[in-house]
């Protein structure tokens, strides 16, 4: 997903590349094999067992067909957005308005490799997400969707390498003359494949659900199954599953189940930042057969979960009046989510159509919005407030983070600083800290409160002394607030904090040389100029200034090296031209600036 989104090369992605390489060779043996979600499912399934509840499957095949679209969208939906959806949704919207245009995720950031990280816990789910998840991935899947339900109808992972087992050869095979049709294979079977029915029909298991698990082979009573190579069920002629005899369910039905699905998968997944892709694919498969399950008790039939009736001859109990008030609140919250998702996706791209030059809006004289475009962020900010917490007078139940930086940018398009800094904050907070958005912050409180500025600046520099962009932004306002000498105690101490001669060394020792030259520190601006130009001689714009500053210091010998120096880099720029003439002149070498005017 990070290579696909990001670009990142990860071990992730490695592996990923390894297990469908494989599984082309071998089939699913990595799900019968090295899948801890699996290894969960089949803990479950047997703890359920020695509570004396069996489990039963929950087939239905529109639902079956899930993991594919999960697989894609997991997968292939990022570049398919990124190369064909954004791109020509921005072309067709040029020429039709009301098509609209899904920018902002169409630049291939480039490969970057990430083996290791400093971040390790941060890929992890917290705690209050990675309980439920795990429960619902594994207990209430099997539970109500029966053994391997997560699998079936929830994992995306399964969904790629489900297609890619129909092209493998290594598969369950049988020696025919020791079957005895007994079916035991199928019985010990948890991927309810129908493995009897297929090796006597096929010659091998063809049903893409087999994990390779090698339950059937062990249980053979005959030694007739074993795994081994032949032709894969794609080249073979009807090599359709045998448990597709075994759906029930209506073509209608399975209509209306999958978009029940649709309205819990798209209503959960990415709510308030917190709802997973698989854990959005584990409640919806669980939502969906609840649905089903109420539909049933309204049928005048009985209607049971395991040992227990939601409806009788008598009519329905309160275990289906449960599930019925259950159903209903569950579709009601998964509308209401999608309603807050689809709020959140407008406001973003709102607070992307306010396209205000950001030099401009944070500058010292700052731009503001007006006529549409302030319309535009009036609007936003009022429906964002509609999906804050109801804590907060919205609407929602729970914060949308991925919203609060449109909301911070409106606020801050129509001059509100205030009003954006909690929100850009807030994102801080959350989505931990990054260059550009603590350097927006930053410029927020220059403008909201300059007095605190520094106070907040030397805060945020002592817990992230590398970040280019404070540092940046600090000195130059050190420097527009006139406070030179301030801008070199801290350029001095914060040395100390960052590795010495690295980029980061290179700024502050700049900073210091022009700023002990504005101060009149003349022979220290000296020393931090000759540091600097040892790290970088390529400079002639430094050169120049280290040249000036000698001719302050009535040092003209050195104003002429300096010059020569930065004369040397330059060929053919010819305000830098005129300058290394006007050093040559003051430093007393009149006919070389002479002979350069002339060349100029
Ligand atoms: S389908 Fe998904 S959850 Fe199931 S075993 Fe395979 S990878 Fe694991
Ligand atoms: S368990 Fe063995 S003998 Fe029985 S049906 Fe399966 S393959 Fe044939
Ligand atoms: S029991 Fe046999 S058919 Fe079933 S998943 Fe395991 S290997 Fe495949």
């Amino acid at each position: 997903m990070a290579f696909f989104r990001d670009g990142v090369v990860n071990l992730g992605l490695i592996l990923l590349v390894l297990m469908l390489a494989s599984t082309a060779l071998l089939g699913r043996w990595f799900c019968g094999w090295g899948c801890h979600v699996l290894l969960l499912q089949d803990g479950c399934s047997k703890l359920l067992h020695r509570f004396g509840i069996q489990t039963k499957p929950f087939r239905s095949r529109s639902l079956s067909h899930v993991p594919f679209l999960l697989g894609f969208l997991m997968f292939f939906w990022p570049p398919v957005y990124r190369w064909g959806v954004s791109p020509l949704s921005v072309k067709l919207n040029q020429h039709y308005q009301w098509i609209p245009a899904f920018a902002g995720n169409e630049t291939w950031p480039g490969v970057t490799y990430e083996f290791t990280t400093s971040e390790f816990w941060r890929s992890f789910p917290s705690f209050w997400v990675a309980v439920p998840f795990l429960l619902i991935c594994s207990l209430f899947a099997v539970w109500f969707l029966g053994s391997k339900g997560f699998c079936f109808y929830a994992c995306p992972y399964g969904g790629v390498m489900a297609p890619l087992d129909q092209f493998a050869p290594g598969r369950i095979v049988v020696d025919d003359s020791k079957c005895e049709r007994c079916g035991v294979c199928t019985s010990v079977c948890t991927s309810h494949v129908f493995v009897h029915k297929e090796v006597h029909d096929f010659g091998s298991v063809v049903d893409m659900n087999c994990m390779k698990c090698g339950d059937c082979i062990e249980a053979c009573p005959t030694e007739a199954l074993k795994f081994g190579f032949t032709v894969p069920p794609f080249f073979k002629k009807n090599a359709k599953p045998a448990r597709e005899s075994a759906f029930r369910i209506s073509r209608s039905g399975e209509y209306a189940l999958l978009v029940v699905w649709a309205i819990f998968f798209f209503g959960f997944h990415g709510l308030y930042n917190i709802f997973p892709l698989l854990m959005a694919g584990g409640i919806a498969a669980i939502g969906t057969w609840l649905v089903h399950l109420t539909a049933k008790t309204f049928q005048p039939k009985t209607v049971k979960f395991s040992k227990l009736h939601l409806r009788k001859n008598s009519g329905v109990t309160s275990l289906g009046w449960s599930a019925r008030i259950l159903s209903l609140a569950l579709i009601a919250f998964a509308g209401h989510s999608l309603w807050v998702r689809f709020e959140s996706r407008s406001i973003q791209d709102m607070a992307s159509q306010v396209d205000l030059d950001k030099r401009l809006v944070f500058s010292s004289t700052p731009l503001i919005a007006t006529g549409e475009m302030a319309l535009v962020c009036n609007e936003c900010i009022a429906r964002h407030q509609k999906i804050q917490p109801i804590a907060e007078g919205g609407l929602a139940f729970a914060s949308s983070p991925p919203t609060w930086l449109a909301r911070a940018w409106c606020h801050t398009a129509l001059g509100e600083w205030s009003q954006a800094i909690p929100f850009v904050e807030k994102h801080l907070d959350y989505f931990g800290f990054r260059d550009d958005v603590a350097g927006d912050l930053g410029l927020l409180r220059q403008l909201a409160a300059p007095q605190e500025a520094e106070v907040w600046y030397l805060d945020q520099l002592s817990v992230h002394p590398q970040s280019v962009r404070l540092l940046e932004d600090f000195t130059r306002w050190l420097e527009r607030q006139g406070k030179a000498s301030t801008m070199i105690v801290f350029c001095r101490e914060h040395r100390d904090r960052v590795a010495p001669g690295g980029p980061i060394d290179l700024f502050l020792m700049r900073r210091l040389s022009l700023a002990t030259a504005q101060t009149g520190e003349l022979d220290e601006s000296v020393v931090w100029f000759e540091r600097t130009l040892n790290i970088e001689p390529n400079n002639p714009a430094a050169w120049l200034r280290l040249a000036e500053v000698h001719l302050q210091r009535g040092a003209l010998d050195s104003v002429v090296a300096s010059a020569r120096k930065a004369r040397a880099l330059v060929s053919d720029d010819p305000r830098l031209l005129t300058q290394v003439m006007r050093m040559l002149d003051a430093g007393g070498a009149i006919e070389e600036a002479a002979a350069l005017r002339q060349q100029l």
